[in-house]
């Protein structure tokens, strides 16, 4: 009885948590000939597009562009703010912050890093008492990851602002927002982060290939007492440009500008409060269902507390092997792609089999929501997984209250 993938109609529902969703409409603004570099419409749209990306982030100060993944903008920011010596503190609760602390220690940095483990948000004493303990200042900056994607932990970014001033640390406060903008509400300016890095591919609904490092004045004075910057990674030029080229280092990503173009539209038409409060009942309407699932049988969310769930992605469990049977039949007869349990493995779950994710960032809504559930319900009565019922009932609840 099942349905034959290898000739698959309808559309197929990638619910990953990055790459996102790309609307056609960015699709379609990047399918076109190469434009002129030198003058014309790609040149003459930056100073509106830098002004949209500042929107999003809802900031006044600077942001810099970089032709590459998150990767990049992980060592973008560490580029212009710490040099060999330094150190930086990581509070993680996730794969992701470890990416982040492993990237500081490249550039010859000490990483100390207070895991959380991979259920809990930052532990806020624990944070203080390291930045106690620090007491010649030797910490330059705080390696914030906003919300990790691998445990779908989000974490609390003004209260670390708020610890940073009251024990009058200097640190700089770094936030890795790029599983969150646009998605989880997150104000670089009210909130006192001094750097911001995002990559295009999630929340901001663009193929993979550009990243983006904000930069408040603080920072920026920091960048200015480095005894030298690696010229490519240079944020100074690609945020105050003399020249077009210097945006990028060298030639422009083309037809990404002209996706983001796209994308920063759709967005400023929606507004970023209405994109917040969507993604916000879109996430609810998941939470719902899998505990309306979890009330029997394995499945558990991974995070117990809603206040400290992303609403861009859900890191959820079942016995191993099911999380990734239950991955394979969904795909395999529906269509439907969910994320694997990335650093998620536990002894005896080696290759984290008992372990997916469902990505909901960007581009995504209702129906799509409605339709990822009502698949997850059909691979769960398939495979047998024992569960409780009503799961689709609640999340419609959700929705039906969903105007505004
Ligand atoms: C996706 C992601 C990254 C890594 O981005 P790449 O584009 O894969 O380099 C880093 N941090 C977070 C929080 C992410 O979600």
């Amino acid at each position: 009885m099942s349905i034959n993938m290898t000739a698959p109609s309808g559309r197929a529902y990638l619910a990953i948590p990055g790459p996102s969703v790309i609307p056609d409409a960015v699709l379609q603004a990047m399918h076109r000939a190469a434009p002129n570099i030198y003058d014309g419409e790609l040149v003459e749209m930056m100073p509106a597009l830098v002004a949209d990306l500042k929107y999003v982030a809802r900031t006044d100060h600077q942001v810099a562009i970089y032709i590459g993944n998150g990767h990049a903008a992980w060592e973008a920011a560490l580029a212009n703010t710490v040099t060999p010596g330094d150190r930086v503190l990581v509070p993680a609760t996730g794969r992701f912050a470890h990416g982040w602390a492993d990237m500081a220690e490249g550039v010859g940095a000490t990483a100390e890093i207070l895991d959380f483990g991979k259920q809990s948000p930052w532990d806020m004493e624990r944070v203080a008492a390291a930045l106690r303990a620090d007491t010649g200042h030797r910490i330059k900056a705080v390696l914030a990851v906003h919300v990790d994607t691998s445990t779908s932990i989000l974490n609390d970014v003004p209260a670390m602002r708020a610890l940073l001033d009251e024990l009058g640390h200097p640190a700089l406060l770094m936030a890795d927002c790029i599983a969150s903008l646009g998605c989880d509400r997150f104000e670089m300016d009210r909130w006192g982060v001094d750097v911001m890095v995002t990559g295009c591919q999630k929340g901001l609904m663009v193929p993979p290939g550009v990243a983006f490092v904000y930069f408040n004045d603080r920072a920026e004075a920091v960048r200015q007492s480095l005894p030298r910057v690696s010229r490519y990674w240079d944020w100074a030029p690609r945020a105050k440009p003399d020249l077009f080229f210097h945006y990028f280092g060298g030639t422009a990503p083309t037809h990404h500008l002209y996706g983001l173009r796209t994308a920063l539209d759709m967005i400023k038409a929606e507004g970023i409060e209405a994109i917040w409060a969507r993604h916000d009942r879109l996430a609810r309407a998941i939470w719902a269902a899998c505990d309306s699932w979890a009330a029997e049988g394995p499945l558990r969310l991974n995070v117990a507390d809603p206040a400290h769930r992303s609403r861009a992605v859900t890191s959820l469990s079942l016995d191993p092997p099911q999380g990734t049977a239950l991955r394979e039949w969904v795909e395999g007869h529906l269509g439907l792609t969910l994320g694997i349990g990335l650093g998620m493995a536990e002894p005896g779950d080696y290759a984290s089999h008992g372990h997916f994710r469902f990505g909901h960032m960007g581009h995504v809504n209702g129906q799509m929501i409605m339709g990822l559930l009502g698949g997850v319900e059909a691979g769960l009565t398939a495979l047998e997984i024992p569960h409780g019922h009503g799961a689709l009932e609640a999340a419609a609840a959700v929705l039906a209250d969903m105007h505004p």
